[in-house]
């Protein structure tokens, strides 16, 4: 095997490692005239996978260099799928045109993207914010800070405990995170729970006054302190300010603002809780279905990004999230500027990202198009607010008093609409980006590269009248240049100032100064054009720039508004009503309903319902009823109303009064983790531990069916204790659906349980689900009923009914029935339950037993149901027990 060589031996690739060396955890795209080379290992790395032909620079030679490329204008691409794969890739241009440059052109890294700073804007999602999170840890505490640099949101939290700390992880949806020691085990925990983020450990450790000095570096002296942010918290925002850095080579981020906030002011819902209740998304992971998308009606990116985020962090202060109910009610109570306000946002971009794009300088023309057409729209939403009169409506939208109602930001409206085309195209070097009439200058030299051949006849005609030569022609030739061509008849009229350039065969060449003016003005026409183009554009830019700040406020205030406003439109359409927020332990909806279920219902045919809970009173609600009875619908819409209350939306329900909630905790449905190697049961119990340990007296928590999935005395026994725990220990508001009818027995001794169920009728063989919660246990389980309506053999159903009837009986089950369905003590005996034949039972003989069973299914059969070959089926059944 050829020995590989010194791969520095040539002057490129010297450059190539020198680069590469302060980029080793990147893929380096290296710029190599119109494509990016990658080399050495990212060659074979990148080539992995992007599925790329791996070649070799000095191919055959002794010094081969592995090494693929992609063609520039394509990289966009490339680039975004090495960063959905996790990989990080810095960028390294040509700093000067190699055609102007003797020897080696130079080259520099100018930007560093990761799977949270994305290269290409076209790749971010406009209705998500993209998280890079750091944390830290400190005394057991966690400090934990986000960055969207996609928007310069900056902020950061502390979690008191690991739990938490994998629960904000969670919230954030962190797509990259940055973990420092002592933070491994909650990283551990969040990527078990978000397979695809990218998790980065931190070399090395960072101390408290290196990160306040660069977050006020960045912010501003005394900011970080000023902030309140906890040293972990201060970290972990340096950690996400120091990718900042990198990524865009040294140029200071363009973060605002340290926001920090406390997680006590949160209504916390962890991973589990956010899925089972379908949030945003469903549990087969789509967007659509999930309640964020049944109530996002915002028009722009920004309003859809805070409706996101307040929906996954519902507040907890009253006085919040009255004020965010107030702003519904404006725009419910106000249809005609609700309309206006939403048709004028419908013509709004995403101001947030093109302000941090003008902060980067990284915004192109028809970004600027999109910010002047945007701002256009600003003086008549000011307009339409300045309707609504009293001082609520300002209070509502966060709007001081004798304060504008908006910023309508008319100076910078007003340039963009001067200066720039609104036919602009992507890239300034196209051209046609200045509009006409915005600079003299630039309009002289565009008329004369686009009019040089109108200029030119116009001056031939001149030249014709001026000197009395009707043949008298202006030409070009390459070597020559323009002239002006008289006949030799006519040369002795041309002037004297004239200047004599070539001699041809009848006639004479000259050159006056008005043509070498204009001839000079033509040759250099479009490199003018597009010089003074550029230090247009580049003054515009830099205009705007220093505005960033007011845009921001600005989309921030829309943002707002777009929120309120398509909250307002939901509560229309779907009969949202307001709910009575205090801070009592009380929890009463009426008339409630599921704002997902009641659409897939039809219309008019959702059963809405009332509950009633008190953590002082009656608290734990034992709900029974048989299977699609709307149990877990009824459970998870009470959640929900919870959640969109506190997030500031109005709630589907007649009337709902609800004390603040500080958790909502659900263990709901059998959600399948098998995947990751846990059974149903290992997750069912890890959930329910979760709740109990996480609960408040505060909460609310929501349990379906726990204990399924084992035998029946642990499952009851597991069942029976956590409901004892959750009224005696922790005394929430908790609902609590379970098919362990022994269960109801709880409300005897415990005042503050009581059993509902949710209400079923059987006619005529067939199961009619009400829907309608009532109080006191269910009557049956219409197991048998349902197993109908979902299309098991009438064969089969017919011995189900016999066994049932033998158990309701007291009878011993056939053996080979499972273990866990015979005998047990002690719990008392309902007809739905385990079944004891108790001490004194009987034992039948087995001729008895054949002919009791045969009567029982020949009594329950309905032979209108059976099908002919299942007729013939039981008959060759029976014949073998007689
Ligand atoms: P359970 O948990 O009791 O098995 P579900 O809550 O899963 O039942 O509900 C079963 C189905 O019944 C739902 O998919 C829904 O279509 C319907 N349903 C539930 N609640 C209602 C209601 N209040 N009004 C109308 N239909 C409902």
């Amino acid at each position: 095997m050829a020995k590989q060589q010194d791969p520095a031996a040539t002057p490129l690739m010297r450059q190539y490692l020198t680069a590469k060396e302060q980029h080793k955890d990147a893929l380096l795209f290296f710029r190599l005239g119109d494509f990016y080379e990658l080399f050495l290992q990212d060659a074979v790395v990148a080539a992995g996978a992007l599925e790329l032909t791996l070649t070799s620079r000095n191919k055959g030679a002794a010094d081969e260099i592995p090494m693929c490329g992609v063609p520039y204008h394509a990289a966009g691409n490339y680039i975004q799928r090495l960063l959905d794969k996790g990989f990080k890739v810095a960028i390294c241009e040509q700093m000067a045109d190699p055609s102007k440059v003797k020897g080696i052109v130079p080259r520099e890294v100018v930007r560093v993207v990761t799977p949270a700073i994305v290269y290409d804007d076209s790749a971010l999602d406009a209705r998500t914010n993209l998280y890079l999170v750091a944390i830290e840890e400190s005394a057991g505490r966690f400090g934990i800070a986000a960055m969207d640099i996609s928007t310069g949101e900056l902020s950061a939290c502390e979690a008191q405990d690991p739990e938490g700390a994998v629960g904000e992880l969670v919230r954030l949806d962190a797509r990259e995170l940055l973990i420092g020691a002592g933070a491994e085990a909650v990283a551990d925990a969040f990527a078990q729970l978000r397979p695809r983020a990218v998790i980065r450990r931190q070399a090395s450790a960072l101390d408290d006054d290196t990160a306040t000095a660069t977050l006020d570096a960045v912010l501003g002296k005394g900011e970080a302190e000023a902030s309140g942010a906890s040293a972990p918290a201060r970290r972990a925002a340096a950690r996400c300010l120091g990718v900042a850095r990198e990524c865009e080579a040294g140029q200071k981020p363009q973060v605002a603002r340290l926001a920090v906030y406390e997680l006590s002011e949160t209504l916390l819902l962890d991973d589990s809780t956010q899925a089972h209740l379908e949030l945003v998304r469903t549990m087969d992971g789509d967007a659509r279905g999930s309640l964020l998308a049944q109530i996002d009606e915002t028009k722009t990116g920004p309003g859809a990004r805070l409706l996101r985020r307040r929906l996954l962090a519902p507040r907890t202060q009253v006085a919040e999230i009255r004020r965010r109910h107030d702003a519904v009610e404006l725009f419910v109570t106000q249809p005609g500027l609700r309309s206006e306000v939403r048709s004028l946002l419908g013509r709004v971009s995403d101001i947030e990202r093109l302000a941090m794009k003008l902060a980067v300088g990284r915004a192109n023309p028809r970004d600027l198009v999109a910010l002047g057409r945007s701002l256009e729209a600003l003086p008549s939403l000011g307009h339409a607010l300045s309707s609504c009169p009293d001082l609520s409506a300002r209070e509502a939208l966060g709007i001081e008093k004798d304060a504008p109602w908006i910023d309508a930001c008319e100076d910078l409206c007003t340039k963009l609409s001067r200066a720039i085309d609104p036919d602009a195209p992507v890239r300034a070097s196209d051209g046609g980006v200045i509009r006409t009439g915005y600079d003299k200058a630039l309009d002289e030299v565009r008329t004369l590269a686009k009019d040089g051949q109108r200029l030119i006849v116009e001056l031939e005609t001149r030249l014709r009248e001026d000197v009395q030569i009707p043949s008298l022609k202006l030409r070009f030739t390459r070597v020559f240049g323009w002239y002006v061509e008289v006949t030799r008849s006519h040369t002795s009229k041309a002037p004297k100032s004239w200047r004599r350039k070539q001699t041809v065969a009848n006639a004479e060449r000259f050159t006056c100064d008005e043509l070498d003016e204009l001839a000079d003005k033509l040759a250099h026409a479009e490199e003018r054009c597009m010089a003074r183009e550029t230090e247009l554009l580049a003054k515009v830019l830099r205009f705007l720039s220093g505005h960033v700040e007011r845009l921001r406020a600005v989309a921030a205030k829309l943002a707002e508004w777009d929120v309120a406003s398509s909250l307002a439109e939901v509560a229309h359409r779907d009969d949202f009503a307001r709910p009575e927020m205090d801070d009592s332990l009380r929890l009463i909806i009426e008339d409630g309903r599921h704002p997902v279920v009641e659409k897939l219902a039809a219309a008019g045919r959702f059963v809405p319902n009332d509950v009633a809970l008190d953590a002082a009173g009656e608290r734990l609600w034992l709900v029974t009823g048989p299977n699609m009875a709307g149990k877990s619908t009824l459970m998870r819409q009470v959640a929900l109303i919870v959640i969109l209350a506190q997030a500031g939306s109005f709630v589907p329900a007649r009337r709902a009064q609800i004390g603040v909630v500080d958790r909502v905790l659900t263990r709901v449905g059998a959600s399948d983790n098998l995947a990751k190697g846990d059974s149903t049961f290992m997750v069912e119990m890890k959930e329910t531990a979760n709740v109990l340990r996480r609960a408040t007296r505060r909460s609310l928590v929501v349990l379906d069916e726990i204990g399924r999935g084992t035998s029946t005395y642990d499952g009851l026994s597991i069942a029976w204790a956590v409901a004892e725990h959750l009224h005696d220990v922790i005394g929430c508001r908790s609902m609590f659906a379970t098919h362990y009818h022994e269960l109801t027995e709880l409300s005897a001794t415990r005042p503050g349980s009581e059993n509902f169920s949710v209400s079923a009728r059987e006619h005529e063989g067939t199961l009619i689900f009400l829907h309608k919660l009532q109080r006191g246990a269910a009557s049956r389980s219409y197991g048998v009923a349902c197993a109908r309506l979902a299309g098991i053999p009438e064969i089969v159903l017919a011995r189900a009914r016999t066994l049932l009837a033998d158990l309701e009986r007291g009878a011993p089950l056939p053996s080979g029935a499972h273990a866990s369905l015979r005998r047990r003590d002690k719990t008392p005996r309902s007809q739905l339950g385990l079944f004891d034949p108790g001490p004194d039972a009987r034992a039948e003989t087995p001729e008895e037993k054949a002919a009791r069973e045969l009567m029982e299914t020949l009594r329950t059969l309905d032979a209108d149901r059976l099908t002919p070959l299942e007729a013939l089926q039981l008959i060759a059944t029976w014949k073998k027990q007689i």
